[in-house]
């Protein structure tokens, strides 16, 4: 087994960009080659803006390059719920971004030819409990009426027509939900930046930041330092010391997968046959799909801890119990891959960007952000360009986690609190 992402493992290799010259003025510096800083360095690029990104590790290190691939048309948070935080059209306004945030994605793959298998074949919303389908066929009443969505309620007595498991009683589908491999994607994005004369930093951990004016700022990173106009944060799960305001407001919380062996066509028609992404009602959710290649990709929370080769192997035992019970038929099967990364929550669920003391940034994505953080990388070009109604998100109140300093200690607490609410819900 590879306890390295699947994705990254079966993308074409990039250019090593290790070795390139740090120094002098920039007018754009993004922290971050994930889906938010790749896309935010290309759409600056096609404004004409001099960009230059700064990576600690490689492009697709973080999340961008470790997700499940689903390009999901809903939020992290129930759309209902969101009506009740935020009334009924700020909910669907924030509901229609991630409608946007899928097509966008869909766009830039086209613009740029990025080869990433990107499919529209839906998402497969499905019942843990009696009561979550009830809970499903409300959220499709008002998202087929009010809001004139394509979604689909499939009863559990036809839901074999969707999924080869007897565990789910009932499921919503939403049909403009999209798939793609996000290892291509990601290094693809790379590469059409690159393209339109983006530089891009491999191993260049910035890891002091100083304000020098407005938006102007000081970077230093071990191979050198620059002086940029305007700096985008684009760290998510990943952020930092240098950025402490940001950091405090982001709890990393670990998301583990497994990819099993090729299965071939005929086994992932009786698992899924549409093909469609699917996730579980639970709040630890499992979330899985089939790969390119015809291997089932499973994956979920597991267990609240961080992500490393012996805490992923740990998960990845986890996940393929619950893959079994999800699809006894599979319980034979070799598992190829297993790895973990970190998730961005923030405390409301919902995507955070802005400008704070000079800095623009945009994380919280809080799982959905392989179509929202594309998505915001685009609409933060906008904003920083002067076009503040492009970043829907700017007014949200972005809470400080309570009691965070910086080493997330509170996870496991966390964990147990959304276990024992899965227990009695
Ligand atoms: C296991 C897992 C499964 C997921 N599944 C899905 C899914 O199926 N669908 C979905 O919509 N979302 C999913 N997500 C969430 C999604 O992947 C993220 O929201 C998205 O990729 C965030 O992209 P990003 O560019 O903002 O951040 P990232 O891709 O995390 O990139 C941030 C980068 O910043 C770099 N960095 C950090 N600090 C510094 C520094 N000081 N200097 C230089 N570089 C720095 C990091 O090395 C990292 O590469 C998943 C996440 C995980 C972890």
């Amino acid at each position: 087994m590879k306890f390295t992402p699947y994705w990254l493992d079966t993308a074409p290799q990039g250019p090593d960009r290790s070795g390139s010259d740090i120094g002098g003025r920039v007018e754009v510096a993004i922290i971050g080659a994930g889906m938010t800083g790749l896309s935010a360095a290309l759409h600056l690029a096609r404004k004409g803006a001099s960009v230059h990104v700064f990576e600690r590790d490689t492009v697709g290190f973080g999340a961008s390059g470790r997700n499940g691939g689903l390009a999901t048309t809903g939020m992290s948070i129930g759309f209902r719920d969101a009506v009740s935080r935020y009334g009924f059209d700020t909910a669907k306004a924030y509901l229609l971004d991630y409608h946007d945030a899928v097509d966008t994605l869909e766009q830039l793959v086209a613009d740029e030819s990025i080869d990433c298998d990107f499919a529209r074949t839906g998402k497969l919303n499905l019942a843990s409990k009696p009561a979550h389908f009830d809970g499903l066929r409300k959220t499709h009443e008002i998202m087929s009426g009010r809001l004139g969505l394509e979604t689909r309620l499939v009863p559990k007595s036809e839901l074999s027509s969707e999924i080869g498991s007897g565990s789910f009683h009932g499921a919503m589908v939403e049909a403009r939900s999209a798939g793609l491999h996000v290892g291509k994607f990601t290094r693809g994005l790379a590469e059409a930046a690159a393209r339109l004369g983006v530089t891009l930093h491999e191993q260049a951990p910035v890891e002091k930041i100083g304000r020098l004016g407005g938006t102007k700022h000081r970077l230093v990173t071990p191979r050198g330092t620059v002086e940029a106009e305007q700096v985008l944060v684009a760290t998510s799960g990943y952020t930092g010391r240098p950025f402490r305001w940001q950091q405090v407001r982001i709890a990393p919380v670990g998301s583990f997968i497994i990819v099993t062996e090729p299965l071939g066509e005929d086994v992932c028609d009786m698992l899924l046959p549409n093909r469609r992404m699917a996730s579980t009602s639970l709040n630890l959710l499992n979330y899985f799909r089939i790969t390119p290649d015809h291997r089932l990709l499973f994956g979920g929370r597991a267990r609240f801890a961080g992500s490393d080769q012996q805490s992923d192997a740990k998960s990845g035992r986890i996940l393929h119990k619950a893959m079994t019970e999800v699809f006894p038929q599979l319980s034979k099967t070799r598992v190829d891959y297993c790895w973990g990364g970190l998730v961005d929550m923030s405390m409301d669920r919902m995507v955070h960007a802005g400008e704070q003391d000079g800095l623009f940034y945009s994380l919280g994505y809080s799982g959905h952000g392989v179509q929202m953080a594309t998505h915001m990388g685009k609409q933060m070009a906008e904003y920083m360009n002067g076009t503040p109604t492009a970043n829907l998100w700017r007014d949200l109140p972005f809470k400080r986690i309570p009691g965070h300093f910086g080493p997330p200690w509170f996870l496991p607490f966390a964990g147990g609190y959304y276990k024992f609410k899965d227990l009695i819900k």
